[in-house]
């Protein structure tokens, strides 16, 4: 399916961490300016806020809040390291709530120190055991699928089949799925898995950029849309074949792209969005 491209930025929506540089403030201001319509807010942002205060700065400019990233590093070792786990998602449900963002991310964790499985069953006893206050908040859990390369520390849920599986198993209103092409692009069953996810009400976030070649570094050089080798265009077309009608995240972590001037990048991150997305 071949899609036309946006013409405008009404379901843009940029992470607080795509433009490192920038405090929540200036972040703030900077969209707006520009024309985009949503926020996603990483926790670090919010050090120093009154929740309220931070909640009126986003709504005053028309920015939606439309996630906090993140919680979760749910398996450890001991079970005080999954309880600290467990209570600091717990903060951030109410920090989302706060700041009246709907969804808050899950970046589930995983323990080098012990089998994958086990750290699986944990992340899924942790959720589990987070859902009630979450529903409780007016804030779904969004587990993010991470690419495999992070299995040992990052994520013990890798594919969006597994994330679709562990939604079917808890059957909670208030859980749901993240989507990102960085993470997902290269499974062979993504669409179906995609469309799955749609059609069990699950798929609640879509975030794109790109994956460079060569990758120097794994957690800090992501591509902006256009720079890489993800087809993010096809891939937002098996969204919406989902279903999916909601914003369209930028969430790119690049020391590279954090050196520039970070009003010419939200310049070029517009023009991305319009050419690639
Ligand atoms: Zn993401």
């Amino acid at each position: 399916m071949s899609l036309p491209p946006f013409q405008n930025f009404d379901r843009c929506c940029l992470h607080t961490m795509t433009t490192k540089p920038w405090s929540l403030s200036q972040a703030v201001a900077k969209y707006a300016a520009a024309g985009i319509k949503g926020i996603t807010v990483w926790r670090q942002w919010l050090d120093g806020w009154e929740l309220p205060a931070a909640r009126r700065a986003i709504a005053e400019a028309g920015l939606a809040a439309v996630s906090v990233a993140r919680g979760g590093f749910f398996p450890a070792r001991t079970a005080q390291g999954r309880q600290q786990a467990i209570d600091d998602t717990r903060r951030a449900v109410d920090e989302a709530a706060a700041i009246g963002a709907p969804l808050l991310v899950l970046v589930c964790g995983a323990d080098p120190g012990q089998p994958l499985a086990e750290s699986r069953r944990q992340i899924e006893e942790a959720v589990s055991a987070l859902l009630p206050h979450a529903q409780a908040s007016g804030v779904t859990l969004a587990v993010e699928p991470l690419h495999p390369m992070y299995a040992n520390d990052r994520s013990a849920i890798n594919t969006l089949k597994q994330a679709n599986d562990l939604c079917d198993r808890l059957a909670h209103p208030s859980l749901a799925v993240a989507v990102d092409v960085y993470h997902l692009w290269w499974d062979p069953d993504l669409r179906e898995q995609i469309l799955r996810c749609g059609r069990s009400g699950y798929l609640s976030a879509f975030h794109v950029c790109d994956w460079r070649t060569p990758t120097v570094d794994f957690l800090n050089d992501r591509g902006l849309m256009g720079e890489g080798c993800i087809p993010i265009r096809e891939i937002r077309g098996w969204v919406e074949e989902a279903g999916f009608g909601g914003f369209i995240e930028v969430e790119i972590f690049s020391t590279r792209l954090w050196q520039m001037d970070q009003d010419q990048y939200l310049h070029k991150i517009k023009h991305a969005y319009l050419q690639y997305v």
